[in-house]
């Protein structure tokens, strides 16, 4: 099992390859930064929404918007601030105009999320809207019938509990929405407080597509110059 040490460097060490990556041209070339994800690198609890918006993407952190303040009151009205969970988008990059991410944005940027779910390791993932949800069940069922619904999951090597939410910027002006994420925020405390759902057994020899950091972590695509701590990793 990491220490909660390793687990912030082996994941800065991803941050390192993300910050430069340029799979996704369009993306890649339109972005201010890459908005990896923040928040406690040994969380038992980890958020996933869709992609940065404008703001995150300015700023480069997630969540920073109204939606972002949304996320903030819920998590405060369930005992729980963002210093203690990690949250993360499905994708780094912000899609110019906040159109949805496309498919193969989705696919280019999976070993990120992938990385992150493996080291932080949580005991519960949420899922923030649509895209994640669709990604991390691997499965096309929208978030209107399959919100509140928490399942065990098995997400790379590790089963976790994965509770499907609305994303918080759809509740921003639909009070019925925000009542049933609410709700749903409110099963949260009785989900971390389960043991840990059994895990299957470990594979003999992990063959997946990893994320393997260049050491030390690559300057390109980011803004800090080198030599220097970047900015972002205060962030977890
Ligand atoms: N919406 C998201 O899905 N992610 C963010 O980081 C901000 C808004």
């Amino acid at each position: 099992m990491a220490t909660a040490q390793e687990r912030r460097e082996a994941l800065t060490g991803v941050w390192g390859v993300a910050r430069g990556c340029v799979r996704c041209p369009e993306l890649a070339e339109a972005r201010t930064q890459v908005v990896f994800g923040a928040g406690n690198a040994d969380a038992d609890l980890m958020f996933v929404g869709e992609a940065p918006g404008a703001n995150e993407d300015r700023i480069g952190r997630p969540f920073v918007g109204q939606a972002g303040k949304l996320l903030d009151r819920l998590l405060e009205e369930i005992g729980l601030d963002r210093e203690e969970v990690f949250i993360a988008n499905v994708l780094k990059c912000r899609p110019p105009g906040n159109r949805d991410p496309l498919p193969v944005e989705i696919e280019n940027c999976s070993s990120y999320l992938r990385s992150q779910v493996d080291l932080i390791a949580p005991r519960v993932v949420c899922t923030l809207g649509n895209f994640a949800t669709k990604l991390l069940r691997a499965d096309p069922t929208g978030i209107t019938r399959l919100h509140g619904q928490a399942e065990v999951r098995v997400l790379g090597p590790r089963a976790v509990r994965l509770l499907p939410l609305f994303h918080p910027a759809a509740a921003l002006y639909t009070p019925a929405t925000l009542e049933k994420l609410r709700a749903d925020f409110a099963r949260i405390p009785e989900l971390l407080a389960q043991p840990a759902p059994e895990q299957p057994a470990p594979e003999p020899a992990a063959v997946e597509e990893e994320i393997v950091p260049a050491s030390p972590a690559p300057a390109a695509g980011g803004s800090e110059p080198p030599g220097e701590e970047p900015s972002q990793l205060g962030l977890f």
